[in-house]
């Protein structure tokens, strides 16, 4: 048996994974994703006209030009999650392959809006549901399947290919959530079975491979944002949320909480209403019933109208915007681009870490600058991670036991701090562990 694992993208930055398994000639792709800070695209930018040639020479997809050189039929491709660094590149690159896209219900619901949405390519792959604890043949030698894990946004799943030869774990993203907000915490045992049958090759994410400890639960961070929310005076205040769109969980629990504040929660933006709603559609999660979203600018300023005219202290705002973007609703409301104005003492929470690149701390400070200068109160801090931590990574090297690993999901200082940890497990790099750059690949033979 002749298995080679190629890194395309996501091996020398945070972002536009993707990654090529071969196993004697038959490939199995996974995640197509972009990188969101090369051409600073916000939850609301559109890249929907651009040729994929161009997005690869700015470096915002993978360059999957590489698969040329890769001898092989691709079989499948397969997406672990719905995060746009996974599957933004779905719409530019998959319908160069005669194969097959496969995700959870929740990820191919977000697949068929980028497909629809999509200007310049036409997309026909088959798409095919697979369920988390479900197997699907995908070649007569290689089954896929879908474990569940817990991830900042629902239905996320590590995949493993089932070959003769052993397994191939697919761990990209992953955090181990004991008590998520919404859905139910991973799979533990189909992870310690796997790794008992014999992993061949693992590629693990390393985006917090430097963080000690272990990541806290989602049930932390609702609790962060009752301390916030419930713990202020702000009764007779406008109060607004700003977190990740995709981030159902967190959503749920702002609403939640506005509920108990007596106020009726309000999910603004085009981004907000396509994530949500689709989660609630498919009934992932429930809002409160007295939730309102709103997506189109004209339904957007009559809310906004509305929510002046009969009182803030009414309402609850979820916007996107928390990296200070520039046209995102929360930049928008902050330079009175619309109906909403702020005053003295209002409150705004800010659910989520910056993403950390120079571009992004300087508009959201400018955007923290504008807030202040209206008198407006600023919450920081209620926010755990969604990507493992040492101490879930060295877990799952423990349970796994892959004969080769392979850090992704990050540059050298993320794939050499997940490879340090790997080094305690008792693994050597160069030996079994593998630091690729985009477009090397890993080739091993194995006898049956
Ligand atoms: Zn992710």
């Amino acid at each position: 048996m002749q298995l080679e694992v190629v890194a395309i993208g996501g091996y020398e930055e945070v972002g536009r994974n993707m990654t090529a398994v071969n196993i004697d000639g038959e490939i199995i792709i996974f995640d197509m994703g972009i990188r969101l800070d090369r051409i600073m695209i916000h939850e609301d930018t559109d890249i929907s006209k651009m040729h994929s040639l161009n997005l690869i020479e700015m470096g915002v997809i993978p360059d999957d030009t590489v698969m040329k050189n890769i001898e092989g039929e691709v079989k499948a491709i397969v997406l672990t999650h719905g995060h746009l660094d996974h599957i933004g590149a779905i719409t530019k690159l998959a319908h160069r392959y005669n194969a097959p896209i496969i995700g959870t219900p929740y990820t191919l619901e977000l697949v068929k809006r980028e497909i629809l949405s999509e200007k310049k390519f036409d997309v026909r792959n088959p798409l095919i549901t697979l369920e988390n604890g479900n197997k699907l043949d995908l070649t007569a030698n290689i089954t896929l399947e879908f474990v569940k894990i817990t991830h900042s946004i629902p239905d996320a799943a590590m995949a493993v290919l089932h070959t003769p030869y052993g397994a191939v774990v697919y761990g990209n993203d992953f955090k181990f959530d004991n008590f998520p907000v919404v859905g139910e915490k991973p799979d533990y045992k189909a992870l310690k079975r796997i790794g008992k049958q014999g992993v061949i090759a693992m590629v693990s994410e390393s985006t917090r491979a430097d963080y000690e400890g272990k990541t806290p639960s989602e049930g932390v961070a609702a609790n962060l944002l009752k301390n916030d929310l419930l713990g202020t005076d702000n009764q007779d205040n406008g109060v607004i949320v700003t977190t990740f769109s995709s981030h159902i969980a967190r959503v749920k629990s702002i609403t939640d909480v506005a509920t108990k504040m007596g106020r009726i929660p309000v999910l603004v933006g085009r981004s907000m209403a396509k994530y949500c709603g689709i989660a609630q559609d498919i009934g992932l999660v429930k809002f409160p019933k007295e939730t309102k979203i709103c997506w189109d600018p004209s339904s957007i300023d009559k809310t906004y109208h509305q929510i002046m005219k009969e009182g803030k202290e009414n309402y609850l705002l979820i916007v996107t915007g928390h990296q200070g973007e520039e046209g995102a609703v929360l930049s928008r409301m902050a330079t009175n681009k619309t109906p909403f104005k702020f005053e003295k003492y209002d409150q705004v929470v800010f659910s989520a870490d910056v993403i950390p690149n120079p571009m992004n701390s300087a508009q959201r400070y400018l955007l923290e600058a504008r807030l202040k200068l209206m008198g407006v109160r600023i919450f920081k801090g209620a926010h755990v991670s969604g990507h493992a931590a040492k101490e879930d990574h060295r877990d799952l090297l423990r349970w796994m036991q892959p004969e080769h690993l392979i850090p992704s999901h990050g540059d050298f200082n993320l794939t050499a701090a997940y490879t340090k940890l790997a080094e305690e497990e008792g693994f050597r790099l160069g030996e079994d562990v593998h630091l690729l750059r985009n477009w090397q690949s890993l080739k091993f033979e194995r006898v049956l």
